[in-house]
């Protein structure tokens, strides 16, 4: 079989016909009924002139439409650019436009942003309803853009077409937790190493695993680490359209499953869970990625559900998986383990910019990053490829340290460092202690604006259920941080959250809290 994103579906649908896919609500999908409704959903953008190389947007939550679309349009050998579900119709629109996407398949309750995006930019839009979803409309021109009826009424295509592996298979855009959303070109090779590897290492997954998948599927960490894997080794994968920590419980509980995968945010969100639910799932193993998950938080977990816990790290232009630790090796809590198969890591001079000037073990620097996982470029951007593959290297954004048996650890971004009074505040290392403190739940660090030092510390505070945020707890936090860490970085302002910003894969948006915070600061009388 041709080495193709799709053919990872196609081969597990020969192997293994009648094992359960997908677990949606009560709907239960076999391999054979996935890639057989994917060929069909394919057959219908073929008609609509789909081809080979062409770009298909889609806005699609998590629900047995994503697998579907995404492996019909990568059956055809066309490119599948998954949206965030969560932006707004300019910025679909700037993702349309900038994809040069042929055709747009939107999700029913999506269509508010989506069709006004598709109409702004002229793309043409096909729609699929959600089992639970509001009606696109009446008439013959909603009945005609109906992919998923269509599909139901055509015959599916009868071969994958094949592709050369340094095809470009996905454009998937950075979740601009930093900035402008960025199109990474990721190959058929990217993804295919990336999923192989990580497959076997860390993830270890088998035929008999069940995968909540929780963590959205048009993100990177979702789709590739979570469905591709899964699908892969022709294991089960328990759809979950919007996480909650309870929810999330109960449906672990309910299909049995095996593995975790998830950001640190569900992680805490699990923990409250399990506070007021003495139940506990079967996990044989977790998952941690997308952002640092604190010491404590990885401890607390493994304690409660009685299972190791695995932290890794990658990012979308890396498609994803750069490092992991794995079962075979000590676990190394607080690091994020040793590079996957076939991928180099190293640490450079971060401050030079036009060459790489590789560190030894020990000293902090950019992480970069060589290999079969790292992207053909972004896409229409020449000039911020360069800066970001340098040499052959893949400059991360992130400052990280390797030791010397090669494990990895992630000091923070560049981007969020906090420059006090002269001297670098790793927010991270800042979060990590705070995750200690017995009245919070979860805490983001952030520099803001001061006068006379550039910023100052500031730990925005989730407080445990029954734990009352107010002054009082304030100075107490600041007085137990003091204690803990030196003068230069422990946090003098405390501000209390009912619940943080998340980027689209339920990460903590930085950029949002500084922001509302210095327009809180700006109107003193408003909360933040
Ligand atoms: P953007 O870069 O567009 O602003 P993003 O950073 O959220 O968005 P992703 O590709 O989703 O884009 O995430 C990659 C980033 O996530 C890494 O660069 C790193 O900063 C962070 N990250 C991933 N895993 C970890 C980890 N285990 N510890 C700390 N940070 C991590």
């Amino acid at each position: 079989m041709t080495l193709s994103v799709a053919a990872i579906l196609a081969e597990s649908a020969l192997r293994r016909p009648d094992h359960p896919a997908l677990v949606s609500g009560t709907r239960r999908t076999t391999y054979r009924e996935l890639w057989d409704g994917a060929r069909r959903y394919a057959a219908v953008l073929r008609a609509r002139g789909v081809g080979p190389d062409d770009k298909v947007a889609l806005l699609l939550p998590s629900t047995p439409h994503f697998p579907l679309a995404y492996f019909g349009v990568l059956a055809l050998g066309a490119v599948a650019v998954p949206v965030h579900a969560l932006l707004r119709a300019d910025e679909i629109a700037y993702v349309l436009r900038d994809s040069g996407a042929v055709a747009l398949i939107c999700a029913a309750p999506l269509l508010a942003e989506g069709g006004r995006a598709a109409a702004a930019v002229g793309t043409p839009l096909l729609t699929v309803m959600e089992e639970e979803g509001t009606e696109d409309g009446e008439g013959a021109g909603a009945a005609a853009r109906r992919l998923d009826v269509l599909a139901a009424r055509s015959a599916p295509i009868d071969r994958l077409v094949p592709r050369d592996p340094g095809d470009v298979a996905l454009v998937l855009y950075t979740s601009g937790t930093t900035g402008r959303p960025k199109g990474a070109l990721l190959t058929h090779l990217n993804v295919v190493m990336n999923v192989d590897t990580t497959m076997l290492s860390p993830f270890d997954f088998t035929e008999q695993d069940v995968l909540l998948g929780c963590l959205p599927l048009f993100h990177t960490f979702g789709q590739i680490c979570g469905m591709n894997t899964c699908f892969r080794a022709g294991a089960t994968l328990v759809l979950m359209p919007r996480f909650d920590g309870p929810g999330a419980l109960d449906l672990m509980l309910r299909e049995g499953c095996t593995v975790f995968m998830g950001v640190p945010t569900m992680y805490t969100a699990l923990l409250d869970a399990a506070r007021a639910d003495p139940r506990r799932p079967a996990l044989d193993r977790a998952f941690s990625g997308g952002a640092a998950l604190p010491v404590a938080v990885l401890d607390a977990f493994r304690e409660t559900f009685g299972c190791p816990v695995l932290e890794g790290y990658g990012l979308t232009e890396t498609s994803p998986v750069v490092a992991y630790n794995q079962r075979a090796w000590p676990l190394r809590p607080g690091t994020v383990g040793r590079p996957i198969w076939g991928v180099e890591v190293e640490i450079a001079r971060a401050e030079v910019a036009d060459r790489i000037e590789l560190l030894p073990a020990g000293e902090t620097g950019e992480i970069v990053i060589r290999g079969h996982n790292v992207m053909a470029g972004y896409l229409n951007r020449p000039e911020a490829t360069a800066e970001a593959i340098v040499d052959g290297w893949f400059r991360s954004g992130d400052l990280g340290v390797k030791d010397d048996e090669g494990y990895l650890s992630v000091v923070d971004r560049k981007k969020d460092v906090v420059l006090r009074g002269g001297y670098n505040v790793y927010p991270r290392e800042v979060e990590d202690v705070l995750a200690r403190h017995p009245a919070i739940a979860q805490a983001a660090v952030v520099g803001l604006p001061h006068p006379v030092l550039g910023e100052e510390v500031c730990a925005v505070v989730r407080v445990r259920p029954g734990t009352a945020p107010g002054p009082d707890l304030g100075a107490g936090i600041v007085a137990w941080s003091r204690e803990r860490m030196a003068p230069y970085k422990y946090p003098r302002r405390v501000e209390f959250v009912d619940a943080f910003p998340l980027g689209p894969s339920g990460k903590v948006l930085k950029r949002e809290l500084v922001a509302r915070l210095s327009a809180a600061d700006q109107a003193p009388d408003q909360a933040p």
